[in-house]
């Protein structure tokens, strides 16, 4: 059983939460065979698996026969890919999963990655049916929060459901998991460098709310990671726990705050907004944390170049005084960001995309993204405060625009 930090229940402490509501978090090796006993103690003895071709095989199927043998009855739901062969949370998804659940259910189990999940945790609120959290890659940090973005008319929007009542994260389905996946998981990690740094401005310029214990938390679900990025890129159990419990942890505190900030910032909007974009013109969507680790490389770069050119002095408007005020402590915090070159490389290490070109992503769609992702998000980020502050548009790759000038 994976026990709350200290940090953690005094973070639910100051937020009134008792922590008899969190979710029960199992990450151990075999803990698909630990469900069983679960539900029936709950209670919970007609259960629904909601999967897809890919984490039927995974873990579906021989979740489903570990729960029979304990008297649970299982009905399973294979949810369809669209023409990408891929299965996205909109309306097709959600609907299925609606029609094809009888009305006599205790309970649902998402099986799969992060999509599966915000199929489930929107169906479940609506059902009322609680949720249980059965990952099969340790490929996002939403598998414990609310939030479920969700793709409505084309559009992606993200609602605040239902959290699991318990994670079983069994640690042989997940090192077994395609490898890009793992390493979206990092990617989502890693863009916490950005998200921290943007909910640090946010809270001194936009006077946004800010919780110290919560980033210091988050903080430490990042250098962990980075700490063991080498555990993690060979994908053994010792490897995948840490990112697996670091994934758990932010997202536990995303629940808390009952916002996405300290895990969410300029990198996650750039990320959005190709999605988008994706989504638009009809494309394959990629894996979410394969692009927040790209854009927070970029976004890492953008910012690096800010403080080497921007003269706060010369700042006028809304954000104009908090920015002056905290400029010098705003410069060191950013210059005190890894490099460009040394976030790719941690993506490298682990196997995933560093660049926007290895992910099909265009220099016409990032300089875009640059110019008007802030738009997404009513989030004062380092993205918002340099697009109030151009004079001309930013162009992309930065590199021209440094030696343009
Ligand atoms: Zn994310």
């Amino acid at each position: 059983m994976m026990q709350l930090s200290a940090d953690m229940l005094a973070l639910a402490d100051e937020y009134g939460i008792n922590p008899s509501t969190f979710p029960l978090l199992q990450v151990e090796g075999g803990a698909l065979t630990s469900i069983g006993a679960y539900l029936n103690e709950k209670g919970l003895s007609k259960a629904v698996l909601i999967m897809d071709a890919q984490t039927r095989a995974a873990a579906g199927d021989k979740l489903a026969a570990l729960l029979e043998r304990e008297n649970i009855h299982v009905q399973t739901i294979e949810l369809l890919a669209n023409h990408h062969g891929q299965v996205n949370a909109d309306e097709a998804s959600l609907v299925q999963v609606l029609v094809e659940t009888p009305g006599d259910i205790d309970v649902l189990l998402a099986v799969g990655a992060g999509t599966i999940h915000d199929i489930t945790r929107f169906c479940s609120q609506k059902l009322s049916i609680p949720f249980v959290a059965v990952p099969t890659a340790a490929s996002v940090d939403g598998f414990t929060s609310k939030g479920a973005p969700l793709i409505l008319r084309g559009v992606k929007q993200t609602i605040q459901t239902a959290a699991p009542i318990a994670v079983f994260a069994d640690l042989d389905v997940l090192c077994a998991a395609p490898r890009p996946l793992t390493a979206a998981g990092f990617g989502d990690i890693l863009g916490k460098f950005t998200s921290l740094l943007d909910w640090e401005i946010s809270a001194r310029v936009g006077g946004e709310p800010y919780n110290a214990l919560a980033a210091k938390m988050t903080r430490h679900s990042l250098d962990t990671c980075v700490d063991h990025v080498e555990e993690i890129a060979k994908a053994d159990e010792a490897g995948i726990r840490i990112l697996m419990e670091a994934l758990i942890e932010s997202g536990l505190v995303m629940q808390v705050l009952d916002f996405s900030r300290p895990a969410s910032g300029a990198e996650h909007h750039l990320s959005h907004y190709w999605e988008m974009h994706l989504l638009e013109t009809d494309k394959r969507q990629l894996l979410h944390g394969a692009k927040v680790g790209v854009a927070c490389s970029i976004i890492t770069e953008l910012y690096k170049d800010w403080i080497e050119q921007f003269d706060p002095s010369e700042a006028k408007g809304a954000y104009a005084p908090g920015l002056q005020e905290h400029w010098e402590e705003i410069s060191l915090m950013i210059a005190a960001l890894p490099t460009p070159e040394a976030l790719q490389y941690y993506l490298y290490q682990v196997g995933a995309p560093a660049s926007a070109e290895e992910i099909g992503i265009g220099s016409g769609l990032v300089q875009n993204s640059l110019n008007e992702a802030y738009h997404l998000r009513d989030r004062c980020t380092g993205l918002l405060l340099i697009n109030q502050f151009k004079n001309k548009q930013i162009s992309y790759p930065l590199q021209d625009r440094i030696s343009s000038q």
